[in-house]
């Protein structure tokens, strides 16, 4: 008998048959992905980059949770923020727990509140197929818009500087979906061809605000918002401010 090796043991447990696949169906693309569940080491790495509140080193740390527990290794580049999201929240499910307490401040009183959150009653979002695409036109150009994929909101985090007092929050995130929706352009001289981020800043300088508009309509229709809600009532007794908010997957590591 040999020495007892941990990274040995760690190779042989994660791949184990025993160690359960669990499989779970994208709620916008419709794949099956089997993964395994989330490990306290990952949960670590999470809290850490938590705590630094670097939120690229957060989204870098959930890329890599997901690449490394599907067991077809997925392409998280490209899948949409949607589906993103309501993988991690599923993987959460079944690996941290699915209930969960959470101290938000009131944005009314400004008061710490405790409130419960139950991951079996948060519903996987649902985005009908004629909203998945769009095409628009705008000046005999046809704009292809579609729901962000996570290469795209990868390329506003770039854009941000971590060491800035002010961290970054996915609220900020929000803001610029207007530059990650344009898919691709054809029109004259030009087919379909895809658009990086870089070159959507610069089509978006060229466009009018009317043109602008029709954008901002599909973003609103898409509604990603409302998608993984839970509601927040303040317990104070003189405020009672009562929101919908939107569950973070920062949220769920927090336990
Ligand atoms: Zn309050």
């Amino acid at each position: 008998m040999g020495k007892f090796n941990v990274d040995e043991f760690k190779k042989k447990y994660q791949n184990s048959a025993s160690m359960p696949e669990v499989r779970y169906t994208l709620p916008i693309s419709k794949q099956e992905v089997f993964y395994k569940p989330i490990t306290t080491k990952q949960q670590s790495a999470m809290l850490k980059a938590m705590e630094a509140k670097d939120v690229k080193l957060i989204e870098k740390v959930l890329d890599n949770i997901i690449s490394v527990n599907t067991v077809d290794e997925i392409d998280v580049m490209n899948m949409t923020m949607v589906d993103r999201k309501s993988l991690l929240i599923n993987m959460v499910t079944q690996s941290i727990g699915d209930k969960f307490d959470l101290s938000l401040e009131c944005p009314e009183c400004g008061k710490n509140q405790k409130m419960k959150i139950d991951l079996t009653k948060i519903k996987d979002p649902t985005i009908s197929d004629d909203k998945l695409s769009k095409e628009v036109t705008i000046n005999d150009y046809v704009f292809t818009l579609s729901i962000p994929t996570r290469k795209k909101m990868q390329a506003i985090e770039d854009t941000f500087d971590v060491d800035d007092d002010e961290k970054v929050s996915v609220v900020d995130i929000a803001d610029d979906l207007i530059t990650v929706v344009i898919k691709s352009v054809k029109g004259e001289g030009i087919e379909d061809e895809d658009i990086s981020y870089e070159d959507s800043i610069e089509l978006i300088k060229t466009l009018t605000p009317i043109d602008l508009k029709q954008i901002k309509e599909y973003i609103d229709g898409l509604d990603l918002d409302s998608t993984n809600k839970t509601m927040f009532k303040c317990k104070d007794k003189e405020c009672n401010y009562k929101q919908e908010i939107q569950i973070q997957i920062t949220h769920l590591f927090s336990k």
